[in-house]
């Protein structure tokens, strides 16, 4: 096992630039996640560390060495790719045992790690079926048993679980942390599925068009954004955003939203200027749907009810005058009766309001 460190590396192809400015350290046996949109450059990053792709620029290290020189077999790091890429021809056994032999371990070595970890990933009593008998599923356990087995420094895994479907997703991601509880090897795991995210990650690195954007534990990245990116990427269904403009009335400081006004708490207020277009964020946990008229609530219609089981999501038309505006999501109890087209107010909690530039969207101001 051993740290992954990434300095100051960029990728350019020709005119593009794929990533730049990266850097961060992760710990020994520590599980991280590369989180972002398509193309912010997770699978670049992953496949830099794998010395499957050079960098322009920077240095990576594995342990104390140096890997920028060093080719991709002797790294030590083993990658599952999405495409599970098992040998056809070969049983399960034949394929979890491979890597094994070609790096010379012994039969009885190879025997007992595939014996663990064929229990491990229950697919014992597939070790005799050739890759086309096997589900989906069950071919992407093989590809994972076949990374485990090699015992590498560093897992590198690249979106591993996407093509399976939702309940085996779920089961799997679930035996994946497990495993990593298990032995412990240093981990990154790349996906754009921000629920992987939060549930596997020691850390989350959440990237945008090739730079990072925050690094943090799942609950910092959700409970403390650093900009508008992380905010609406995590968290489901995502942080709402109202555009609204600060005010000063009669010493008062208020948010403009939507011709109807709402107030602003000191800890924000000292942060922003008067007249100042910004975004305000809210996640929808943190709106009541009520039907009392107050200074803090927001006049809106229904016009979606979606009932998740245990909550039921509203979406609700902020009203502009009369006119609908903004869509807002809100979580409300299910022993709660909202129809679509009624009026009501949102009553938001202004304690876990988000502050954002307009323009940059960076975060302005603290947040509880
Ligand atoms: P996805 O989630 O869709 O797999 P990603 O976050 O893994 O995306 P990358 O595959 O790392 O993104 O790509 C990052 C950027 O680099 C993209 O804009 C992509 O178009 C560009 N890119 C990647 N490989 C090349 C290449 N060989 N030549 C030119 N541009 C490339």
């Amino acid at each position: 096992m051993a740290k992954v460190e990434l300095k100051d590396i960029a990728r350019r192809f020709g005119g593009v630039t794929a990533i730049a400015d990266i850097s961060f350290e992760v710990p020994d046996g520590e599980f991280w996640v590369l989180v972002g949109p398509s193309g912010c450059g997770k699978s670049t990053i992953l496949r830099t560390i794998a010395g499957l792709d050079v960098a322009t620029q920077g240095q990576i290290y594995i342990g104390d060495r140096l890997m920028n020189d060093v080719p991709a077999r002797e790294r030590d790091v083993a990658m599952v790719f999405q495409n599970y890429a098992l040998y056809p021809h070969m049983t399960v056994t034949e394929n979890l045992a491979f890597g094994l032999k070609m790096r010379g371990i012994d039969d009885k070595t190879t025997a007992s790690r595939i014996d663990t970890v064929a229990q491990s990933l229950n697919i014992a009593h597939l070790l005799d079926r050739k890759p086309r008998q096997l589900s989906g599923g069950q071919q992407q356990r093989v590809a994972l048993g076949r990374a485990i087995a090699r015992q590498p420094q560093v897992f590198l895994l690249d979106e591993p679980l996407s093509n399976l479907d939702a309940q085996l997703r779920d089961d799997t991601r679930a035996e994946l942390k497990q495993l990593h509880q298990t032995v412990g090897i240093t981990t990154i795991y790349v996906t754009h599925d921000q629920v992987e995210a939060m549930t596997l990650a020691d850390k989350i690195v959440v990237l945008n068009q090739g730079s990072i954007q925050q690094i943090g534990t799942p609950q910092i990245i959700y409970a403390n954004p650093a900009n508008q990116m992380v905010a609406t990427f995590v968290g489901n269904p995502p942080m709402n955003m109202l555009r609204a403009t600060y005010q000063r009335q009669a010493g008062a400081p208020a948010f403009a939203v939507h011709q109807q006004r709402l107030p602003c708490p000191e800890r924000l207020a000292a942060a922003l200027k008067p007249e100042q277009r910004i975004n305000l964020g809210i996640r929808p946990e943190q709106m009541q749907v009520v039907t009392a008229q107050d200074p803090w609530h927001l006049q809106a219609q229904v016009t979606l009810v979606e009932p998740l089981g245990r909550e039921v999501l509203v979406r609700a038309e902020v009203l502009d005058g009369a006119a609908p505006s903004t869509t807002l999501s809100v979580l409300v109890p299910p022993s709660q009766t909202v129809i679509v087209g009624d009026r009501l107010y949102l009553a938001l909690n202004l304690d876990a309001l988000f502050v954002f530039d307009a323009v940059t969207g960076d975060r302005i101001g603290p947040a509880e």
